[in-house]
């Protein structure tokens, strides 16, 4: 079974619409210079782990109350347990909200043809040609990212794509390229940049952008996508 390195037992905005809680497992194949998780990603085994015994206690406790669990990471993907853990949600009848970078299409597939999972959100760092600086990995696949995307837009599941609006790796142009690339896609997050805990020390040094500044990377969004979301501002 999947080692859950963390639990937010109240997580609306993980998993709008519905009273959820979020599980963060560990482990990633990327080293995103503005990650907030990077214990997760890069000190797993610091971490201690939350007893699934406990957890299945947690959810039977809220059954009835409790609609739905967000996936998150690290990379939920990596872990060859995950249909398992997810199958023992579905069976809670709660809805899953999946978490994912975007790296693995072929686990995605698999994940999403067993009906595993409800939403997705898929990370979109940056432009093709950004990619491996904004994931801080020399192997990171734009064309897997795409691939997902597609799989996604062919599953008739909700999902959403959403970019960090990171200073000096997001701007305009970025947003437009991206916009272009992922033409069609309903819905568009962007997100606020946090430096607190960003896994590059160099990142934790960066101020955020303004919110006049989130807001007018949104409005380069929306001419590409059905609806333009910002999140954290
Ligand atoms: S932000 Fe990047 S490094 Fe951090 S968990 Fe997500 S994909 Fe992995």
């Amino acid at each position: 079974m999947v080692a859950i390195k963390g639990l937010e037992k109240f997580a609306p905005k993980d998993f709008p619409g519905f009273i959820a809680s979020t599980v963060f497992l560990a482990g990633c194949n990327y080293r995103c210079p503005f990650c907030h998780n990077p214990d997760l990603v890069l000190r797993p085994d610091s971490l201690a782990d939350v007893p699934m015994d406990l957890f299945l206690a947690y959810l039977d406790a809220r059954r009835g109350w409790l609609e739905g669990i967000c996936v998150t990471g690290g990379e939920p993907l990596l872990s060859e347990e995950l249909e398992g853990f997810l199958s023992v949600l579905k069976a809670k009848d709660l809805l899953v909200k999946l978490d994912t970078n975007g790296s693995r299409p072929d686990r995605l597939r698999a994940v999403l043809g067993a009906g595993l999972a409800d939403r997705v959100a898929l990370d979109v760092k940056a432009p093709p040609e950004r990619y491996r600086e904004a994931a801080g990995s020399k192997t990171a696949d734009p064309e897997a990212v795409a691939e997902s995307a597609a799989i996604l837009k062919a599953s008739g599941l909700p999902y959403l794509l959403r970019t960090t609006a990171v200073p000096g790796l997001i701007d305009v142009p970025d947003i437009e390229a991206i916009g272009r690339w992922m033409l069609g896609t309903p819905v568009f997050q962007i997100q606020q940049f946090s430096p607190t805990n960003c896994l590059s020390e160099e990142y934790r040094a960066f101020r955020p952008y303004s919110r006049e500044t989130v807001q007018r990377l949104a409005a380069a969004a929306e001419p590409y996508f059905g609806e333009v979301r910002i999140e954290g501002i």
